[in-house]
């Protein structure tokens, strides 16, 4: 009886082994997966030139006049005194 539930995990051993090498092979073979987030569009805060993303800055203006900052002190500096945007946008 010992025998035989020792053969029993033995065998249910071997073949979780073989499905995870199968499984293994077959993730191998398919495609690769997309580790890396999709990109996105960078905004240049007008005032200090740091690159920021667009949907997590603060903003002033509207429309196409809108600009984006990397903090409120830029944010203030530019509604004290509004720049040009840069030139290699
Ligand atoms: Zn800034």
């Amino acid at each position: 009886m010992l025998r035989l539930i020792l053969a029993f995990i033995l065998i249910s051993m071997v073949l979780r082994a073989v499905s995870r090498l199968v499984r293994g092979i077959t993730d191998g073979m398919g495609p690769p997966r997309q580790t890396q987030p999709p990109a996105v569009a960078l905004a240049r805060d007008p005032v200090c030139g740091t690159y920021v993303v667009p949907a997590k800055a603060l903003t002033a203006g509207q429309g196409a006049d809108m600009r984006f900052f990397c903090s409120e002190k830029c944010r203030r500096a530019w509604q004290v005194k509004p720049a040009p945007p840069w030139p290699n946008r």
